[in-house]
């Protein structure tokens, strides 16, 4: 689960704004309707979370926002209609539509919004995530865009040295990254996709299509490989956490339509991002 997790707060935040993030789990089946789905045409089933985000002042009273009981009282009332329940089938918002994470997000946003105005005067819904699993998650501000992220993983060993300096410069400047031989890490990274949902499928992409790009261009050239050695542009460029973030990017733009973000996780406490290049 990630650490970085208003991103999909950000361009609703007020200046001066607290933001306060509650979950909630709840579990539920579903099926897609489209022969596109494959496996997920079958009813199956996920253990979803809702993380909703508002924000507002601190009430000078309290010291609070609001009393967060008040906001996991809305996240029941709105995930009561879909635990232990089929979400194509039983779910009014979702009726005609697939399933989708992003199509639910979209849905639990538009639920919980007005409720929030209503019942937490003081604070504005800014931001929900519907986790699917714990490997993929829906985004949305409410906008008309919403941020789809799909995470993955490899191992790998790397050593950062730079050959054009003395090992002291290099020891001081990479600690005991700077090791003669390497260490490694388990990687995980979030590939983040933003759109607007299709019409048809409800879906920002298609994630076999996601799944099948990142391995190819990434997955198959970092994982069980000595970074420094047998990875381009590594051979020449310092494998950091931030480098690699970019190169990913680099190895999915151009397969991936929508790409937004790559998050590279070195170690699950140290989170890396990167947007691409600013648009020329
Ligand atoms: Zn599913
Ligand atoms: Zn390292």
């Amino acid at each position: 689960m990630t650490i970085q997790v208003f991103f999909a707060a950000r361009g609703s935040l007020r200046s001066g704004e607290v933001l306060v993030t509650r979950a909630r789990a709840f579990e539920a089946a579903h099926a897609y309707r489209d022969a596109s789905f494959g496996r997920a045409t079958r009813v199956h089933g996920h253990n979803y979370q809702l993380t909703a985000t508002i924000g507002g002042r601190i009430d000078p009273a309290t010291d609070f926002l609001v009393d967060f009981r008040d906001l996991d009282a809305l996240l029941k009332d709105v995930t009561t209609p879909l635990d232990h329940h089929r979400l194509d089938r039983e779910y009014a918002p979702l009726a005609g539509r697939e399933p989708s994470a992003e199509a639910l997000a979209g849905a639990l946003f538009a639920e919980l919004a007005p409720r929030v105005q209503r019942a937490i005067p003081a604070a504005r819904l800014r931001a929900v995530r519907l986790n699917e699993t714990d490997a993929l998650w829906a985004d949305t501000n409410g906008g008309a865009e919403v941020e789809l992220t799909r995470s993955f993983g490899f191992s790998a060993a790397h050593r950062l040295s730079d050959p054009k300096r003395s090992e002291e410069d290099n020891r001081r400047i990479y600690g005991k990254c700077a090791n003669p031989e390497p260490h490694g890490h388990d990687y995980r990274i979030e590939v983040t996709v933003r759109g607007r949902p299709d019409e048809r499928t409800g879906i920002v992409t298609d994630l076999g299509g996601l799944d099948r790009a990142v391995d190819a261009a990434v997955i198959s050239r970092f994982d069980h490989r000595y970074l420094n050695v047998e990875v381009e542009p590594f051979t020449t460029v310092i494998p950091t956490a931030e480098r690699i973030a970019e190169r990913i990017w680099e190895l999915l733009a151009p397969n991936v339509r929508g790409l937004a973000r790559i998050v590279v996780y070195e170690t699950p406490r140290s989170a890396f991002s990167y947007e691409g290049p600013e648009a020329s």
